[in-house]
């Protein structure tokens, strides 16, 4: 008895639901929204064979050939289409803001050293904001100072190293903050980190940069900085560097959204809410 009842109710509720969007005539498929938005097409890249590769819009700054791309690069060795970690850091001569980075680094084996004397480097986007290298494997340390950390700031959400003398992968991507005119901090800066295509870091908001001795604080800079590596003290190796500057995708608003249902067009008051 119950389950006849509730049967009929079912029925009886979707016999009012079509009714409402028939008579009402709220929506139809007919009907199609339109930003009013005039993109421009998307670029067409290519990619590499695999997608460690770069794709054909990336700025290749380490291919094993040499470390020409970056200031101070005839201080740190390269063998076998591999560089290491050599004399002072080093510095890409182009400067970039908003990026995605790939970098790939091996910590030395045997390990040697432990906590953060073990295959201690670092990313620093614009030289100043540090995603740790380091050799997390089975070696403790402060955990906002394992691989994969903001400095000081945040640990990963997991931690996914590889073993030392295996290829770990960094997918990095980088929002730089905004300084208004004033010199005022407009906007932070915000990082994705993917490693080894675990997602490890998901949007994290900087809170500045990241020093070893103060609190993280933001000094206004350019809307643009090169991009560096750590010379810790440990010969930590690296392989396959490139960078994506990236550009939002480009549009004109050319009328007010509205929607099309047939000939008639009503504009719409306020999208996204
Ligand atoms: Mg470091």
């Amino acid at each position: 008895m119950l389950k006849r009842d509730s049967s009929c109710c079912r029925a009886f509720g979707l016999a009012v639901g079509i009714g409402l969007s028939l008579t009402a005539g709220s929506w139809s498929y007919a009907q199609e929204y339109l930003s009013g938005i005039e993109w421009q097409e998307p670029p067409i890249i290519t990619l590499g064979k695999e997608n460690r590769d770069p794709p054909s819009d990336a700025t290749i700054l380490f291919d094993g050939k040499d470390l020409a791309a970056w200031e101070n690069g005839d201080n740190w060795p390269v063998k076998d289409g591999v560089a290491y970690s050599g004399k002072g850091p080093i510095r890409t001569k182009e400067q970039f803001g908003d990026c995605q980075l790939h970098i790939e680094w091996s910590a030395p084996t045997p390990p040697s050293g432990s906590s953060q004397g073990r295959g201690n480097s670092g990313v620093f986007l614009m030289d100043r904001y540090e995603v740790q290298v380091l050799d997390s494997f089975d070696n403790e340390t402060y955990f906002d100072g394992q691989a994969a950390a903001i400095y000081k700031q945040t640990p990963p959400m997991v931690n996914v190293m590889r073993k030392p003398g295996e290829w770990n992968t960094y997918d990095i991507f980088w929002t730089a903050p905004r300084f208004d005119e004033n010199q005022q901090l407009a906007s932070p800066a915000y990082i994705t980190v993917v490693h080894n295509g675990v997602l490890v870091l998901n949007h994290f908001e900087l809170l500045g940069d990241t020093p070893y001795h103060r609190p993280p604080a933001y000094e206004p800079h350019g809307a643009t900085g090169p991009i560096s590596l750590q010379d810790h003290g440990n010969p930590v190796a690296f392989r396959n560097i490139w960078v994506r500057p990236l550009k939002a995708p480009v549009g004109k608003q050319t009328r007010p959204p509205f929607i099309r249902d047939g000939e008639k067009e009503t504009p719409v008051s306020a999208v996204g809410k």
